[in-house]
């Protein structure tokens, strides 16, 4: 871990997590409504990047909550990955998952507003990492890699339709281009680390009487958590 390059990821993670604040507000909105722009408090249409209302000053969702997770990740993430040219891929994931998760837990869905344009700005960011350390093998493997998780989340969304998704499919998709870039061992060990997570927090809601057994929670959290941790720790 590089401490020079985690305290930087930190320091930028707090304006872009109340960027952020924004775009999780507008899109945690159920399938097919139109994005969330007034204020809750008095109805006022929201400036696209502002914290507060200008009419009532109400604030726009929980204060802080973006601005120290994105902290945390861009920490983590600029920390590991300090220097090397996958950074930028790596990094925007992380800031999208700190959002994507975000608006999961609110509204149970991954919105392909988000997700589906998010491809091409990996794929393009992935791309030029490759091109500069003259390696394609491993762009290549990223491609395999996120081919490879989605059709495994593909199957498994088939084989228990209501416990995943196409929206984790989606997710699934992105993360296996940045896993499958880090290498095999990380892929296989972010997608299984995103079922135990699921796991071991669903048996603590359920021991503390949260959620019952028919309660539908939110995988996409799981997954983005389970992809960061491998990606970091391996
Ligand atoms: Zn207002």
């Amino acid at each position: 871990m590089n401490h020079g390059w985690a305290l930087a990821g930190g320091l930028v993670g707090i304006p872009i997590g109340a960027a952020l604040r924004g775009v999780v507000y507008r899109n945690s909105v159920p399938s097919g409504s139109p994005l969330r722009t007034a204020c809750p408090s008095c109805g006022q249409e929201l400036p696209r990047w502002l914290l507060r209302c200008g009419r009532c000053r109400g604030r726009i969702t929980v204060p802080l909550v973006f601005e120290l997770a994105t902290a945390t990740v861009l920490a983590l993430i600029l920390g590991r990955f300090a220097g090397q040219w996958e950074l930028g891929a790596l990094a925007f994931l992380g800031v999208l998952g700190v959002a994507l998760a975000t608006i999961d837990v609110a509204v149970q869905r991954l919105p392909d507003r988000l997700t589906l344009p998010a491809y091409p700005i990996v794929a393009a960011l992935l791309g030029i990492a490759a091109i500069l350390d003259g390696d394609v093998a491993t762009l290549g493997r990223a491609l395999l890699g996120g081919l490879v998780l989605a059709t495994s989340f593909y199957l498994l969304a088939a084989l228990r339709p209501g416990a995943l998704g196409l929206g984790d499919v989606k997710l699934a998709g992105l993360l296996g281009l940045a896993l499958g870039w880090l290498g095999w061992p990380v892929l296989i060990t972010g997608a299984a680390l995103s079922f135990v997570l699921f796991a071991v927090v669903s048996l603590v809601l359920l021991a503390a009487r949260r959620i019952t057994l028919r309660s539908h929670i939110a995988f996409g959290p799981f997954m983005l958590a389970g992809a960061l941790i491998a990606a970091v720790a391996l």
